[in-house]
């Protein structure tokens, strides 16, 4: 059963500083509770893409032959298996590895505790609960708050044609296996705990880089007009517009980790999308990223499955 707790604000928070607030009054998701561990994603290993898919370099570093580093497309600290080799320079690698880090161990850390997901270091005993109250408590992993935040956009705004940044629909959180009663006795926690933060900017570029790995591995990395590099390297507001969603919501939750898939060419406009559900089998929102367009000769994958 899925417990819903939190009733009050979520913090949207930018490299800048920007806090801005999302109510969660009509936000609250009862995502199924698994108690089973996360399903595995089958590995793959696209061809080597042979230069940096984010600047274009041949090199990994100046004055190294080392060979370009290998690619998780989903990260690996969400146990993504999917490679794509020879495809980021250091430069990049050391500027998606900070985005990356930003949101698993940030607001997606809870969830990848109780899944024991892939640490570099090992998952410790205790993690600190920051309270709103001000207090930081140690928790012993076991007891630790394994909630699952999610932002459900509407349609990318560069496809509905609106000036600004995609709007954020819905917060979307569950939570599970909650023992109200032994935080209050074990470690004086009381009440709505926490002021959940989301990073939006980093998890938008987050999505923008599964998109766009995700669209070199498929496609190759000459055979599309890539749009996100320059929006994930400058790491300006720009990129709002390219991550959304508004996909039917919320769907069935599927048996697979993660689901990756390009979207079939539209009519209607050259865009290529890339769905993207992280987490896919607790029932999260499916993310709509626009990676680039079309070229004329570019065929679409007759097998993107997730
Ligand atoms: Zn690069």
């Amino acid at each position: 059963m899925v417990e819903k707790f939190f009733s009050g604000n979520i913090e949207l928070s930018d490299d800048k500083g920007r806090v801005s607030v999302a109510s969660s009054e009509n936000a609250m998701y009862g995502a199924p509770q698994q108690n089973r561990p996360p399903p595995i994603m089958p590995a793959r290993v696209y061809p080597p893409a042979c230069r940096c898919i984010y600047c274009g370099s041949e090199r990994y570093s100046t004055g190294k032959t080392r060979v370009r580093g290998t690619e998780h497309i989903v990260a690996n600290g969400l146990n993504g298996t999917w490679l794509l080799p020879e495809a980021s320079c250091q430069r990049c690698e050391r500027i998606t590895c900070k985005d990356e880090a930003k949101v698993l161990r940030g607001f997606m850390h809870g969830i990848r505790l109780k899944g024991r997901f892939k640490t570099n270091s090992g998952w410790p005993d205790e993690l600190p609960l920051f309270l709103s109250d001000g207090r930081k408590v140690k928790v012993h992993i076991d007891d630790y708050l394994y909630n699952l935040m999610l932002l459900d956009f509407e349609a990318p705004s560069i496809l509905t044609g609106a000036e600004e940044g995609t709007a954020v629909r819905n917060v979307l959180m569950s939570v599970h296996e909650f023992d109200w009663e032994k935080l209050a006795a074990k470690y004086g926690i009381f009440g709505n705990p926490i002021t959940p933060r989301v990073d939006q900017e980093a998890f938008n570029r987050v999505l923008a880089k599964i998109a766009h790995a995700y669209t070199v591995a498929e496609l190759g990395l000459d055979n599309f007009e890539a749009v996100l590099p320059s929006r994930i390297l400058d790491r300006t507001d720009a990129l709002r517009r390219y991550v959304g969603g508004g996909a039917e919501y919320p769907p069935p939750a599927s048996d697979n980790l993660h689901e990756v898939e390009i979207e079939p060419r539209s009519p209607d406009h050259d865009w290529i999308i890339v769905r993207i559900r992280l987490l896919a089998y607790y029932a999260t929102p499916i993310y709509r990223v626009v990676s680039g367009r079309w070229l004329d000769q570019t065929e679409a994958p007759t097998n993107s499955e997730g």
